[in-house]
């Protein structure tokens, strides 16, 4: 920050808030700290809030203070002050600890007053409180899932996914797109499918899935003595999500009219051609709502593109856009000549377009072209030794008659694809994490949705003798 001194962030603008430090308040039963004491409930619940801080210090202007002395009250949930607002001061957050009868830490909610931030969260069921630095993945028939999936997989993802909440990011769940399935009956059927690698609204996504609001990548994975640090450092979170925790909010309830955000009532779906760019006056364009709840998707407008190729409709939300159900849409088009198109389009892509992006006017892309059937062709170039520890570069080798749109590589074992890219260069960088036959897997995929797979296996040494020492 260079011109700090001579750009003094105002308050209330998008993404510029000054460092704000937040103190938490942890009310807990006391059945969670019976074996181990208020003494050790408290130094564990301090390194949680240590965690906590060294992704919420990387990724934002926002940091957390937790001294157990004032801050730690065991009180049985029949005694306990209800979890409220009430009573907290300006910046304070006020995090209640239930104990879990399930046998693992579940649930979560948050609320918050934003502007300026009082927070609660609540409804947290936990099994334990455990000691994050010495986690276990052992399970047994007592305790089936790990200490170490249990802490990094359930409480902290929780705690980080909660905490972004209470600073106003990721209202509506990012998780409501991870699979929603396409009812219309019209062509191309376009499931929204997180889970599926070849999905094209995911595609260039990939990176949201290392954000606790939509949080996929808490598994274990790595040696033990190193996992949790892998964690918290892959751990990251989506521009739009940063954007919104690192503004102060004056106006978050007035948002859908605020100079923050672009009205939904002028959502534009602009049609072009696929191979020229240009756009595609008269084309025919649905768009859908998904209601949620698994019910159908209902049609919300359909029309034709006007002279410039573009569709204008009214989300017909307003501020409740943001609500549950209201978050995804899947527009639809086509035109003469060409393949009808499909894209998928939420409330994160639109705070990302007008929160990071600066557009004035939500608008949702989609390029229409012939009726290319080849696939892409793929090929995986030669690597050279691969090593526990060591970085190894990976090229995939792409090529499609109408220009690949995009590569991924993915490690079988692995959770999140290795690389993920839209366009070339393709040169991919894999650490590999244990010895052994790994197979590796680049997908291409082609503008038209076609794609091609090719899997490789590659022999990882342990890291040893015959790595140079140092
Ligand atoms: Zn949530």
């Amino acid at each position: 920050m260079p011109l700090a001194a001579a750009a003094s962030p105002t308050l209330d603008a998008i993404g510029q808030a000054p460092r704000s430090v937040h103190r938490l308040k942890f009310h807990v039963d006391p059945v969670l700290a019976a074996d181990i004491g208020a003494a050790e409930a408290g130094r564990r619940l301090v390194q949680y809030v240590a965690d906590v801080n060294s992704v919420f210090t990387r990724e934002t202007v926002r940091s957390f203070v937790f001294d157990p002395a004032t801050d730690l009250q065991l009180v049985a949930p029949s005694k306990a002050p209800a979890c409220s607002l009430n009573d907290l001061v300006d910046g304070e957050i006020v995090v209640c600890l239930s104990a879990s009868q399930r046998g693992y830490s579940h649930g979560g909610l948050a609320m918050s007053w934003t502007y300026p931030v009082k927070g609660v969260i609540w409804n947290l069921n936990w099994r334990a409180i455990h000691d994050p630095q010495r986690l276990s993945r052992e399970v047994t028939a007592a305790a089936p899932e790990s200490t170490e999936k249990d802490y990094l997989g359930r409480q902290l993802k929780t705690l980080l996914h909660e905490l972004e909440h209470v600073h106003g990011a990721g209202s509506g769940e990012y998780y409501h797109a991870s699979h929603v399935t396409d009812t219309t009956g019209v062509a191309p059927k376009a499931d929204l499918a997180l889970s599926n690698p070849r999905d094209r609204y995911w595609w260039p996504r990939q990176h949201w899935r290392q954000d606790p609001l939509l949080g996929s990548v808490f598994e274990e994975r790595l040696d033990p003595q190193a996992n949790r640090s892998a964690t918290l450092a892959m751990t990251r979170f989506t521009e739009g999500t940063k954007a919104m925790i690192n503004t102060d909010w004056r106006q978050w309830p007035r948002w859908a009219g605020s100079t923050y955000m672009a009205a939904t009532a002028q959502t534009r779906v602009a049609v072009t051609d696929r191979a020229t760019g240009q756009a595609l006056p008269g084309a025919a364009v649905s768009v859908w709502r998904d209601p949620g709840a698994q019910k159908p998707l209902e049609l919300l407008a359909s029309g034709t593109a006007d002279a410039q190729g573009r569709f204008v409709f009214d989300w017909g939300c307003g501020f409740s856009c943001f609500a549950v159900g209201k978050t995804n849409l899947l527009v639809k088009a086509g035109a003469t000549g060409r393949e009808n198109g499909a894209t998928w389009f939420t409330i994160f892509d639109a705070f990302e377009q007008k929160a990071v992006q600066g557009r004035a006017h939500f608008t949702i892309d989609l390029a229409l072209g012939g009726g290319e059937t080849a696939p892409p062709t793929v090929s995986l170039a030669e690597t050279g030794p691969a090593v526990v520890g060591q970085p190894l570069v990976l090229v995939p080798v792409a090529s499609d008659a109408s220009g690949a749109a995009g590569v991924k590589v993915m490690v079988a074992g692995n959770d999140l694809p290795v690389c993920t890219f839209v366009a070339a260069p393709y040169a991919c960088h894999w650490t590999p994490a244990r010895p052994g036959v790994q197979t590796i897997q680049v997908l291409a995929i082609n503008a038209a949705g076609r794609s091609a797979i090719v899997t490789a296996n590659v022999f990882v040494q342990p890291a040893g003798e015959r790595v140079a020492a140092r």
